[in-house]
């Protein structure tokens, strides 16, 4: 998965983070410099990338959410994956991400 980093020029300190989707979808999130949240996209096909401190603990509360109330059954579970990107305004911030096994149709 390549993530692609924005800087938005209207609020430098925010940055948006996407990917060209599989489905053709060009998911983002969003992350203010400093902020003890992040942001997120669930994409139309099943996968899902949070942005930002603990994105990896976010994602995994998120999908046993889902999972709890029974809305996932049709992806066959999630392989979990982690990385990091550069910050526009230095230093790295996490990524974490989830690939569906049977990813939904467009
Ligand atoms: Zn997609
Ligand atoms: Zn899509």
């Amino acid at each position: 998965m390549e993530f692609i980093v924005r800087q938005l020029s209207s609020r430098p300190d925010t940055m948006l983070v996407r990917y060209d989707c599989a489905c053709g979808c060009k998911p983002n999130a969003e992350y203010q410099q400093g902020s003890q949240e992040g942001g997120y996209e669930h994409c139309c096909c099943g996968n899902v990338h949070f942005l930002g401190p603990q994105a990896k603990a976010h994602l995994e509360t998120y999908l046993a959410d889902r999972k709890a109330q029974a809305l996932d059954e049709d992806v066959g579970g999630y392989t979990v994956y982690e990385t990091a990107v550069e910050a526009p305004w230095g230093g790295t911030v996490p990524v974490a991400y989830a690939l569906p096994h049977h990813p939904k149709a467009h």
